[in-house]
């Protein structure tokens, strides 16, 4: 990330802070303890798992546990049989386990129909923001490298952007059968599905006529009621706002009992639905004293307070996995300890500014330390690193 794209993301971080001073939600003390019980509560807890997938299973729900990245791509690509086009949603998971990548080598198409994730799919660049991926791009700039991809020129107004990548997605979206998401939350006493969005494209995908949904075995909750509650925090932390514009419920399929009490189901879409959970690490983790990891909702808040990340941007980060939590998270499910771990300054801001209170600089020094003298060597090494780069920024400032 240039020096310009930095500043471009601190502006971004900025208002969502503001956003956030200005509608401090009531109540959300409480709100956290309730979240942080939940969590404590349900990850690892293979009971409550079978639990709802008794439930999702009762509602019509075909659900598939994956244990790793590959045996979830080969449930997918069954499922999506000889389809040649998807669409799909913003979802962290796909992400983790490169399904786009591993449905193109197949020879599908994949087209992504958040706005952002779209833009991000069409210049070929890394994601800054877990909700807000293009957080790092001028619209100046998205519209100069999205100009040369639709032939068009672009004066590089939002509103402007918006709408012909809208015009893009929604020509996909409606040529496809099959559609996939990810989830929030799967609920173990109702066996349903919640999904949140801003946009309503989830709302366009998961009506095709098949709805793949692929998420993690961690996202489990007791209840709708947890899993609402889980969803405000979440939106607070990520865009300022206690509610997101949309939520979706699934409990099963579209169906009717209106003729002689029979049910009939496919009234309109979707006529199918397939949940994909998958574990990839995560109960190998739940185990070996990871846990807390597990609790993360992908809120971003802590991005938005972290020094190294305001200076560095998404060089602090592993693929998609963004900052201090998401580095830690890379390093135990890919088994190394990978070099970005020394970046991190140890400041505690993460943990201040997360709802669930997760320890990141206490789970990088567990991960990446040697003992006390490694941990004095990457105070040291991560306090120059940073300093260096605030020089460079400020610089960048004075002449700008
Ligand atoms: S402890 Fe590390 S990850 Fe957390 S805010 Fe500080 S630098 Fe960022
Ligand atoms: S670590 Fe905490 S603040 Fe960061 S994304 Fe996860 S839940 Fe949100």
């Amino acid at each position: 990330m240039n020096h310009g794209e930095v500043l471009a993301l601190r502006k971004a971080f900025n208002s969502v802070r503001e956003k956030q001073a200005l509608n401090p939600p009531a109540g959300f003390t409480e709100r956290k303890k309730r979240l942080k019980t939940a969590r404590e509560l349900c990850v690892g807890n293979e009971e409550l798992l079978a639990k709802a997938i008794a439930n999702l299973k009762k509602n019509g729900i075909k659900v598939h546990i994956a244990k790793e990245k590959q045996e979830a791509i080969d449930i997918i690509l069954a499922e999506l049989g000889d389809e040649k086009l998807v669409v799909k949603s913003k979802s962290n998971v796909t992400k983790e386990i490169e399904l786009t990548k591993a449905l193109e080598k197949n020879g599908i198409t994949v087209v992504e129909t958040d706005i952002g994730d779209r833009i991000l799919q069409l210049l070929g660049t890394k994601p800054s923001h877990p909700t807000g991926p293009v957080a790092h791009l001028s619209a100046k700039e998205i519209a100069k490298r999205l100009s040369a991809h639709y032939g068009l020129p672009l004066a590089g107004t939002p509103e402007e952007i918006v709408k012909v990548v809208r015009e893009d997605v929604i020509s996909n979206i409606n040529k496809a059968r099959i559609g996939i998401t990810g989830a929030n939350a799967i609920t173990a006493e109702e066996g349903s599905i919640l999904m949140t969005h801003n946009e309503g494209n989830i709302y366009e995908v998961m009506r095709k006529e098949k709805h793949i949904v692929v998420t993690s075995i961690d996202k489990v909750y007791p209840d709708i009621e947890a899993a609402v509650n889980m969803i405000k925090i979440l939106s607070f932390n990520a865009t300022g706002s206690i509610i997101p514009s949309f939520l979706e419920v699934i409990t099963g399929v579209s169906k009717t009992a209106d003729v002689e009490k029979k049910f009939v189901k496919g009234v309109h879409s979707p006529s199918e639905i397939t949940l994909i959970l998958v574990d990839n690490k995560r109960s190998e983790l739940a185990k070996n004293g990871f846990k807390e990891l597990l609790y993360c909702i992908g809120c971003g808040n802590c991005l938005l307070h972290c020094p190294m990340y305001n200076t560095v941007g998404n060089e602090f980060a592993m693929d998609n996995n963004l900052g201090g939590k998401g580095i830690a998270y890379y390093s135990l499910s890919h088994d190394e300890k990978n070099k970005k771990l020394e970046l991190c300054l140890t400041c505690g801001k993460c943990k201040e500014n997360c709802p669930l209170g997760l320890d990141i600089p206490a789970i990088i020094r567990k991960i990446r330390s040697d003992g006390s003298s490694s941990e004095i060597y990457y105070f040291l090494k991560s306090h120059m690193i940073w300093g260096y780069y605030q020089i460079l920024l400020r610089l960048k400032l004075e002449n700008s």
